[in-house]
């Protein structure tokens, strides 16, 4: 069982770490040499709260749909899309020609 605190999206960015510390991974629980390829996560973008992760931990997590990206939710939240907009001023149109014939 993972020990993420609660978020609505998460950003994602791969670690770059020059510190030989040792983390360990929110997801699995298991230590993380921080000189090894990782990830750095953080709740809605709160870098005073990411966490340094197993780059196969977050794939997994991601394929079980419990790491929601930014741009993810956003679209999801996102008020009429344009693309639902073009699509009704498009139908808008239509209608205005077929009344002109
Ligand atoms: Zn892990």
């Amino acid at each position: 069982m993972s020990s993420l605190p609660r978020a609505r999206w998460w950003s994602v960015r791969r670690a770059s770490n020059r510190k030989p510390a040792t983390y360990r991974c929110p997801f699995c629980g298991r230590p993380l040499p921080a000189l090894s390829e990782h990830v750095l996560i953080a709740p809605e973008g709160d870098t005073r709260r990411r966490r340094h992760a197993h780059l196969e931990c977050v794939l997994a997590a991601r394929r079980r749909g419990e790491l929601v990206l930014e741009e993810e939710w956003r679209a999801r939240n996102r008020p009429p899309s344009l693309w639902s907009r073009l699509r009704r001023r498009g139908r808008a149109r239509e209608g205005a020609t077929r009344a002109d014939q």
